[in-house]
């Protein structure tokens, strides 16, 4: 098992992968390029928490020999976000870190089984969380064990898909001393806003960052609009290196 501390020893802590594991074709692709840029850990969610009914809900359990076979190609270290307590049970011998959702920050008793697990996690905040909310949660989980993960919340704007807060990120590294990495992602809502959104957040001085790369973004099951290209993720990931060092 790897440990929290471990995880960030190199830093800044750059996650990659697509929104969603789609297939096992799907996966392969996206691993092999971002394994060949660096990248050491990936998201890979096998479930999906979606408004719509009717939107693709995730792959499942089917997905866990494609994650164990990028891993021992790779030596990948796996994120995958667990939206019930079986989950965690499902994705035991080979996700290094859980994850939870903005939706779920709240889900006490979910949190309770991350609690009880070893395992490092990812704490997202949820959509209108205050910091202390945040940081009650991250509690359940064990504070020596958690990653907080800034996604960007509902405010009277509505220009870009969530506003990012960064004020709140910064505090909570600086004043709270958590680990912080931020999801340019999901505020922007759209592929051309992503990198910019990266580089303010990286300038601003937080551990790292996770971002949605598909190689095919027009064909992804969901977040088609905001995923970027290995391409351009190739160019982000090169400056916010850059940008990491320049700040620290
Ligand atoms: C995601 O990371 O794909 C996701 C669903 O994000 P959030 O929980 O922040 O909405
Ligand atoms: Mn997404």
């Amino acid at each position: 098992m790897i440990t929290r501390d471990e995880i960030l020893k190199d830093k800044p802590l750059i996650i990659a992968g697509p929104c969603a594991v789609e297939s096992r074709e799907q996966l392969l692709s996206i691993a092999e390029k971002l394994h060949a840029m660096g990248v050491k850990v990936m998201r890979c969610q096998l479930w999906k928490p979606r408004t719509d009914r009717a939107s693709f809900q995730g792959i499942g359990l089917t997905g866990i020999p494609w994650l164990k076979e990028i891993k021992e190609k790779y030596g990948f270290i796996i994120a995958t976000e667990v939206l019930d307590k079986d989950h965690v049970d499902g994705v035991k011998d080979v996700s290094d870190i859980l994850w939870i959702g903005a939706r779920n920050m709240q889900n006490f008793e979910l949190l309770k089984k991350l609690g009880d697990d070893p395992r490092p996690a990812i704490l997202k905040r949820g959509f209108i969380a205050t910091l202390d909310e945040w940081m009650a949660s991250a509690k359940y989980i064990g504070l020596e064990k958690t990653i907080l993960c800034e996604r960007g919340i509902r405010t009277g704007a509505d220009s870009m898909r969530f506003t990012m807060d960064l004020n709140t990120a910064l505090v909570a590294k600086f004043d709270k001393n958590m680990p912080v990495i931020v999801d340019p992602s999901h505020p922007a809502g759209r592929a051309d806003m992503v990198p910019r959104l990266a580089y303010a957040a990286m300038a601003s001085g937080v551990d790292g960052l996770v971002i949605e790369v598909h190689s095919n973004p027009n064909e992804a099951q969901s977040d088609k609009s905001q995923q970027i290209t290995p391409e351009v993720f190739d160019v982000v990931y090169k400056k916010v290196l850059e940008i990491y060092k320049l700040v620290n």
